[in-house]
């Protein structure tokens, strides 16, 4: 397809022919016979957003889940009249997301049993990790004598059936072309091969088998730094999930033992302490961090993180003027999805309650924008309009300028991938 009258984000105007990957570029190009054109009407077009770190099956069975986190649900009378108003899913399940104990305490099926209906109903942690399941749930399941209905999410025995189901996928590629998202990595840890969603117009790069998370309480430096070892010695790099300062220092440490491949990554890094950046930048380890978390839960964190650490709370400008590779993305369903969202939190940083978290970590609209316009090989390095470059394009309704001020998702006129068009307002 021919896209006419497209401004590039350095504001240079140009006709755009693009297949599966980005055929000419130029100032004034003639349609052949037959071809689709677009006119942009010099609207901007910039490389599709790809989304460097969500888990597409969550976010999929997220999508008919009421959310119960302390943002949503203030105590456990709330909790349960949420719960007893949801409605229960074509699955016959009331799915619930984004617990944490503030609401109302540690969670099992016996305090689900007393607080929601008597269907079947599962309540996801906010941590992603972690399912409480009722007693009407557990027999569902098959479970009855479960002793307390906390269940794995990365028991595949339960999960398979009833959060994976296909139509749910179709719908939420559906929402991320309206967000101008032309690629994701699905970082799902121990997402076997022939388990992968199926369905999604998107360009899908998994992070698993190479991805590990870790628990403070069971950091193990030798065993961490062995397996690095092994995945580089397959050619394979590391994708590693780091939301502490103990989880980032003992991953530095197995880094610097096994030695990097240029594509290993840290995930989040939630928490940097200063002297762990310059060690970042020499190991030149890839960052995958979501400022959203800023704007969704930026005052749970100034609660629960002690006021002398919180300057290491999701940093972004101090990583990226150190020479750190940096790349966005949300953590859908723990984050919300929308790109432009995590964007705009990374230039203001302001909390729920309007507090600004770290002032000193905010960067520019455009900055922001880049660092989801990386490929998932190269997730820091942003993509170009340019021959050669992936036909996954996004059309904006604005000039640049517009675009990176605004930072909004509905500007988006139009997302194509590998030539096609899957969205159009
Ligand atoms: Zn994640």
């Amino acid at each position: 397809m021919l896209i006419r009258r497209a401004t590039l984000l350095d504001g240079a105007v140009a006709d755009i022919r693009v297949g599966d990957t980005i055929d000419e570029v130029a100032q004034a190009l003639t349609p052949d016979p037959g071809e689709r054109v677009l006119d942009a009407a010099f609207g901007t077009v910039i490389p599709g957003l790809h989304d460097h770190h969500l888990h597409v099956y969550s976010a999929a069975a997220e999508q008919d889940s009421v959310r119960v986190g302390p943002a949503e649900v203030a105590d456990a009378a709330a909790l349960s009249s949420v719960l007893t108003a949801a409605v229960v899913g074509s699955d016959g399940w009331i799915r619930a997301v984004g617990y944490h104990e503030a609401v109302a305490g540690p969670l099992d099926r016996r305090v689900l049993d007393r607080l929601a209906p008597a269907v079947p109903v599962r309540v996801q942690h906010r941590s992603g990790v972690l399912w409480t399941v009722n007693s009407p749930g557990l027999a569902a399941l098959g479970l009855d004598d479960h002793p307390d209905g906390r269940l794995r999410s990365a028991d595949r025995t339960w999960t398979e059936a009833l959060e994976r189901r296909p139509a749910a996928v179709a719908e939420f590629s559906t929402r991320l072309a309206r967000y101008g998202v032309t690629g994701v990595t699905d970082a799902t840890p121990d997402l076997q091969p022939d388990d992968r969603p199926t369905g999604l117009r998107q360009r899908v790069h998994y992070l698993a088998p190479g991805k590990r998370i870790l628990h403070d309480d069971g950091l193990d430096l030798d065993e961490l730094t062995t397996w690095i070892a092994e995945r580089h010695r397959a050619g394979e790099p590391v994708a590693v999930h780091c939301v502490t300062a103990a989880q980032l220092v003992v991953t530095i440490a197995a880094l610097r033992d096994a030695g990097s491949h240029p594509a290993d990554r840290i995930e989040h890094a939630a928490m940097v302490p200063q002297d762990c950046i310059a060690d970042l930048v020499a190991l030149g380890i890839t960052v995958v961090t979501q400022p959203n978390f800023v704007a969704e839960r930026g005052d749970q964190y100034r609660m629960d993180v002690p006021a002398a650490e919180q300057d290491q709370l999701w940093r972004l400008a101090t990583l990226l003027a150190a020479g750190v590779p940096v790349a966005l993305s949300t953590d859908a369903p723990f984050g919300a999805s929308d790109p432009w969202a995590a964007m705009r939190a990374a230039v203001h940083r302001r909390t729920p309650g309007g507090a600004v978290l770290n002032p000193v970590e905010r960067i520019s609209g455009r900055r922001a924008l880049t660092l989801f316009l990386g490929s998932a090989e190269n997730p820091s390095r942003p993509r170009r309009i340019g021959p050669g470059e992936p036909g996954d394009l996004c059309l904006l309704a604005g000039s640049p300028q517009r675009v990176v001020d605004a930072l909004d998702a509905d500007l988006v006129a139009a997302t194509i991938v590998g030539g096609a068009v899957v969205f159009e307002r």
